[in-house]
C-alpha cells in the first residue's frame, strides 16, 4: 500500500469499518511510515472532537439553516474585506468635507475683506474725516 492509499483508508480504519487484511496492511505501513502515523494521530484527534461535540442538525429546516450559515460566512468575508476600505473612505470623506469647509470659509473671508476695502476706498472719495483716522 502507498501513502495515498493509506490516506484514503484512514477514516475507515479509525472507525473500524474495514476488513482485517486491509487493517493489517495499514498497521504495517504506519509502523514504518512516520508521515502516515502523524496523519493517523491528527485524523483520530479530529474525529474524536467531532464525536464529542455531537451537533444536533435541524432536520426540518436543514436547507434554510445551511443557507443562513453559508450566507453568514460569506457576509463576514465580504465585510471583513470591506471594513478597512469603509474606514478609509469615511476618513477621506471627513477630510474632504473639512478641507472644503476650510477653503469655503477662507474664500468668504477674502471676499468680505475685498468688499470692505472696496467700500473704504469708495467712501474715501467722499473725504469723510472719520475714515482717515
Ligand atoms: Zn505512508
Amino acid at each position: 500500500m502507498k501513502c495515498d492509499d493509506i490516506k484514503n483508508e484512514l477514516y475507515f480504519y479509525i472507525r473500524n469499518e474495514i476488513d482485517l487484511t486491509t487493517k493489517k496492511e495499514i498497521e504495517n505501513h504506519i509502523e514504518k511510515c512516520s508521515e502516515c502515523r502523524k496523519l493517523l494521530n491528527e485524523f483520530s484527534k479530529t474525529l474524536n472532537i467531532i464525536d464529542k461535540s455531537i451537533i444536533e442538525m435541524p432536520s426540518k429546516n436543514w436547507n434554510y439553516f445551511a443557507e443562513k450559515t453559508v450566507a453568514g460566512i460569506h457576509h463576514r468575508k465580504i465585510f471583513g474585506f470591506l471594513k478597512p476600505a469603509i474606514v478609509f473612505a469615511v476618513s477621506l470623506l471627513v477630510f474632504t468635507i473639512s478641507y472644503k469647509y476650510y477653503k469655503y470659509r477662507s474664500v468668504q473671508q477674502t471676499t468680505s475683506l475685498t468688499e470692505t476695502e472696496e467700500l473704504v476706498s469708495y467712501l474715501s472719495d467722499f473725504d469723510i474725516p472719520e475714515l482717515s483716522q
